[in-house]
This record gives structure tokens, C-alpha cells and sequence, in this order.
């Protein structure tokens, strides 16, 4: 498809997507098997066109506080699920509101609260809704929660006390690999909870895992998935084999995946907030997925942080590059910057 295609083409392409083309199945099948590095390379300039035409060189920044370890699930992708032994931290009020004190006076657009299913803040969510407002108090941020699945009511009051984003990802829209990634858990109530969030006012993000028993097929499946509920924001991450769980022993793919996943999100959600984390790869990465057409930086925590991250390459490294100066200084060298919180603000809809 973009093989033959020259410079000329390629500008045509991003011209269609921004005059509102829509990529057919066909489209995406040839898309999604690109594997020659000339017709990526096509690949990403076109989606970074889109890109630059809704966001120039500014990019939001999200700063992320995983602030309980603890799950009752046992998703086989990840870390954290039940049955895993490590060692865990569950993060109180005290600590929250140190960590906003380190992030004041940075760039960042926004909070990301995120934990595991812990039954602690799920059994009480009055606790987890203390936590928001703590948050709220102190940087007046726009607030992100990635609680996992919550009750409709549980959500309302979370959105009426200061979250304004749920990420709720889905991590594949093909229903037979999600069994055998999220175990036990309801393929519909997740769903569900991000549209009925969305309908009371939250903007939500969705995301998929790639690297895992997806093919062609079931990627195209999880677009199309995606594409369903129109999420604001969407993400697609690499699978990192995790110490400890059933899928330990599987064999990491390199990253290409992510990239190319990307880009076409770009060209699907040519307007929409999609994410670079540092949690895969650090900052070099970030550079990476900024350049396959990616506008938010993910995972950003202050400097000297111990927190986690849900893949987190840095575990056992002593120099984590992920704090908001770094990363600012990086986006720098590359020519794009951080956008006004208004800009932000406007997305998410909160009157600055
Ligand atoms: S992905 Fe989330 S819900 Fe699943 S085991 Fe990990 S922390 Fe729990």
C-alpha cells in the first residue's frame, strides 16, 4: 500500500485522513502487516503529519502515581495479579500529598492515579475518593484515575469530587484472548463502565497489549473495538514478560509492534490524545512512539521516585530517567514542547 507510494502520495494520504477518510478492513490489514523499515518509515510520516496538523510540537505530560500495588485479580500479563509474591506498597494520604508537593511548579498536565483492584480502596471507595480530592487540593490538576472496574455510582462520585479521565484499557477486543489475559474477569463490565463514564462527563482512554497472541486478525478486532466507544485517548503497549506469572517464560517481541500500532491509532483517532510511556523503554522509547505520532508523555515521576510502574524497564536500574525535567529537556532536543494547560484543560473540559 505505501510501498510505491511517493512523497507526493504520502502528503495525499495524510490530506484524506484529515478530510476525514476512514481506513477500511483492507486497509488496516495491509497497514498492520507492514514489515519493511522504508515503508514504516512512510507509515510514521504520515501519521506525524496528522499529528502536527491538531497538536503542532506540543505534547501533554502526565505524571503517574501507582499508589497501591495490590490486586485481587490475576490478569497472566501482569506483575501485580494475586497470586504473585513480591512485595508490595499501598501508599496513604501522607505520601500521596508529598508527591504532589514534588511535582508542583512542573510540567504537567495531569494525575494519574492508578492501582491494582485492591480491595482495600475497592471495598471502601470513600478512601480512594479522599485520594482525589487530597490531589485536587493540591495541584488542581486535571486527575486521571486507572482504578480498574469501579460501580457506576462509585464513578460518579469520583468525577463529582475531581477525576475527569478513566483509563480502563481493555488490553484486546478479541474475546477469546482476553480470557486468557484478563482471567476470570467480565469482558463486557469493562465495557460498560468506560461508556457509562463517558456519558456522565469523563473522557476515557482505551488500550491494547500487543506481543501476545495477537495476529492480524485479532488486532484488527481490538481497532475496531476501540473504535466502538470513540475513547479520547488510545494506547497501544508492548508485552513485557513479567517475573512470576504464566506468561514468564514467553519470548519478548521487539517494539516494532507498538510503533505500528501506533501510528495506525493515529490515522483511526487522527485528533485524539495518544500516549509514549516510559515505563517500556524509558526516555529513548519515548522518543520513539513521539516520532510514530504519539502527543502525551506517560509515566512521568519525580525525580529520586521509588514508585512503580505496571511494566516499569527500570526496576532494578538506579538512574530513572523519567522525571518531568528530563523529559522536558528531551522533548527540547527534539524540537516539540510542553502545550499551555489550557490547551489541555480544553480537551479534558475543565474551565481554566
Ligand atoms: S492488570 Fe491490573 S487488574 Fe490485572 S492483575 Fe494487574 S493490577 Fe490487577
Amino acid at each position: 500500500m505505501l510501498n510505491d507510494m511517493t512523497q507526493n502520495d504520502l502528503d495525499n494520504f495524510a490530506e484524506g485522513i484529515l478530510n476525514g477518510l476512514k481506513l477500511s478492513d483492507d486497509d488496516l490489514r495491509e497497514l498492520v502487516s507492514i514489515n519493511e523499515k522504508e515503508e514504516l518509515e512512510k507509515l510514521f510520516y504520515i501519521s506525524r503529519k496528522v499529528r502536527d496538523y491538531f497538536f503542532g510540537n506540543k505534547v501533554f505530560l502526565y505524571s503517574f502515581v501507582y499508589f497501591s500495588t495490590y490486586c485481587k485479580n490475576r490478569c497472566a500479563f501482569c506483575y501485580y495479579r494475586e497470586s504473585n509474591d513480591i512485595e508490595r506498597y499501598r501508599l496513604d494520604i501522607r505520601e500521596v500529598r508529598n508527591i504532589c508537593r514534588a511535582l508542583k511548579g512542573e510540567d504537567i498536565h495531569m494525575v494519574d492515579l492508578t492501582m491494582g483492584e485492591d480491595p482495600y480502596f475497592h471495598d471502601n471507595p470513600e478512601r480512594f475518593i479522599d485520594l482525589v480530592k487530597t490531589v485536587k487540593s493540591e495541584l488542581d490538576l486535571p486527575i486521571m484515575i486507572s482504578p480498574g472496574v469501579m460501580d457506576n455510582e462509585v464513578l460518579r462520585e469520583l468525577n463529582d469530587n475531581g477525576a475527569n479521565f478513566l483509563a480502563l484499557y481493555q488490553e484486546t477486543h478479541d474475546r477469546n484472548l482476553y480470557k486468557k489475559l484478563r482471567v476470570g474477569q467480565s469482558f463486557d463490565d469493562r465495557v460498560n463502565a468506560r461508556k457509562f463514564a463517558k456519558s456522565i462527563g469523563y473522557r476515557v482512554e482505551d488500550g491494547i497489549l500487543t506481543g501476545i497472541g495477537d495476529d492480524v486478525e485479532s488486532t484488527i478486532l481490538s481497532l475496531r473495538g476501540m473504535e466502538e466507544a470513540s475513547p479520547d485517548m488510545v494506547r497501544v503497549m508492548t508485552f513485557v514478560p513479567q517475573e512470576g506469572t504464566p506468561l514468564e517464560g514467553t519470548i519478548q517481541r521487539s517494539n516494532i509492534s507498538e510503533l505500528k500500532i501506533l501510528a495506525i491509532l493515529r490515522l483511526m483517532f487522527p485528533d485524539r490524545l495518544i500516549p509514549a510511556s516510559l515505563d517500556l523503554e524509558g526516555i529513548d522509547g519515548m522518543v520513539q512512539r513521539l516520532n510514530a505520532g504519539a502527543n502525551v508523555v506517560t509515566s512521568i515521576i519525580p525525580s529520586n521516585s521509588s514508585l512503580e510502574g505496571v511494566v516499569n524497564y527500570d526496576r532494578d536500574l538506579k538512574e530513572r530517567d523519567r522525571d518531568p525535567k528530563s523529559v522536558v529537556k528531551r522533548l527540547r532536543e527534539m524540537g516539540m514542547e510542553p502545550a499551555s494547560q489550557s490547551d489541555f484543560n480544553r480537551i479534558v473540559g475543565v474551565v481554566s
